[in-house]
């Protein structure tokens, strides 16, 4: 038997969109346009305008996305780039996967962002980029970084994988805040695909020429390589679906924010903190994440009560055994430990019922947690 409340729910989000998708997967399929055929230009196109900048490049997956952006900015061996400890391994992989070193700073106790502060303490003359995350959906705090990448000439290159349609105050949308951004289209995420999929977004022309390049082969013309490039490139099939989707993203962001701002609202005195509810305008939800004591019991609870929770990210990236050759320790980034000991994910999804919503309300408020652990 299936959940009262998934933590997600694709399926529903495909009923009501059936039509849409299906005949958008026909197209490709009619006209056999597998591999960067007219849906890739129309979804690259699409989104670039929706995103506000004047290039989008697909590509193979989000992890794609950030690493091509790091190689055709030329960083490697002996460069440094500064991304936060409290994210996806991802974010960390990209830096590591051109052979530059990842430095990690901590986050800020308010938002879970990465913190400004400690970010320009880790400036050195090595430091080639700033890869800020803008974690659950939520801006990254961009002026300030900003302005330490100005001071520094450092490179600001976003992770916007869990940001599809955020704005700054400002009403910039994520992925055209910086040199260029990335984006993942993992089904999962606030824009899914029906398997991998990913972009880059930028605002420079001669950048996004030698991504193009680079995604497929390296090649000008066909069977002729300017450059030795890869295979990562958007399916054709995958873009056909993005770009049907892409019309319900705002749509689909507002249904978060209803969600947010009922469980914001709802949980404001329960056994979990939810985030600051100034941040429901702020942010598109990719995930809701509170703090509880007792992690493993909050989670049984709603367990019990039909709710799936997740978990994001049990493990900082200094505690993953595979940056272990970076020399961190325990107690490095406080707030990130933390947190990772703390937070649960509540299901948030746009097609979530008021009946699903209630059955979450009521499974927290219902928590009364064990006393909280001497430590
Ligand atoms: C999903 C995600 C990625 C990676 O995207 P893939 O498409 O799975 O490679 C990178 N960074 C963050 C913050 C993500 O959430």
């Amino acid at each position: 038997m299936s959940a009262a409340v998934p933590f997600l729910d694709l399926k529903a989000q495909y009923r009501a969109h059936r039509e849409a998708i299906d005949a958008a997967i026909s197209r490709v399929v009619d006209s056999a346009s597998f591999i960067l055929g007219s849906e890739v230009e129309q979804f690259e196109t699409a989104f670039a305008d929706y995103c506000g900048v004047r290039h989008v490049v697909g590509v193979g997956t989000g992890l794609d996305a950030l690493r091509l952006i790091l190689l055709e900015e030329g960083i490697g061996p002996g460069d440094e780039v500064i991304v936060p400890a409290n994210t996806f391994i991802a974010t960390a992989l990209a830096v590591s996967a051109v052979g530059a070193r990842p430095v990690l700073v901590d986050c800020r106790k308010e938002d879970s962002s990465i913190d400004p502060v400690q970010a320009e303490a880790r400036v050195t003359p090595r430091t080639r980029a700033l890869l800020p995350v803008h974690l659950y959906g939520l801006p990254a705090p961009m002026d300030e970084l900003r302005r330490i990448a100005e001071r520094g000439s450092i490179l600001l290159v976003e992770d916007a994988c869990q940001a599809h349609g955020a704005r700054t105050p400002q009403g910039n949308r994520c992925g055209s805040l910086g040199k260029a951004a990335a984006f993942s289209f993992y089904p999962g995420k606030n824009l899914g695909a029906y398997g991998d999929g990913g972009a880059i977004a930028t605002q420079d022309a001669e950048l996004a020429r030698r991504l193009r390049l680079r995604r497929n082969y390296g090649q000008s013309m066909k069977y002729h390589h300017a450059v030795a490039g890869e295979n990562c490139r958007l399916d054709g099939l995958q873009a056909s679906i993005l770009l049907a989707k892409l019309s319900f993203l705002d749509a689909w962001n507002e249904q978060r924010r209803r969600v947010a701002l009922r469980y914001c609202e709802a949980l404001t005195d329960s056994a979990a903190l939810p985030p600051a509810a100034d941040q429901v305008p702020r942010s598109v939800w990719h995930l809701f994440v509170v703090q509880v004591e007792d992690r493993e019991g909050f989670q049984a609870h709603l367990r019990q009560r039909g709710v799936e929770t997740g978990i994001h990210y049990p493990v900082p990236i200094h505690l993953q055994p595979a940056y272990a050759h970076l020399g961190y320790s325990r107690g490095d980034f406080p707030v990130a430990e933390s947190l990772a000991q703390r937070i649960v994910s509540l299901p948030i999804y746009p097609e979530m019922t008021e009946a699903q919503i209630e059955t979450v309300i009521d499974a927290v408020l219902s928590w009364s947690p064990a006393p909280i652990s001497r430590r």
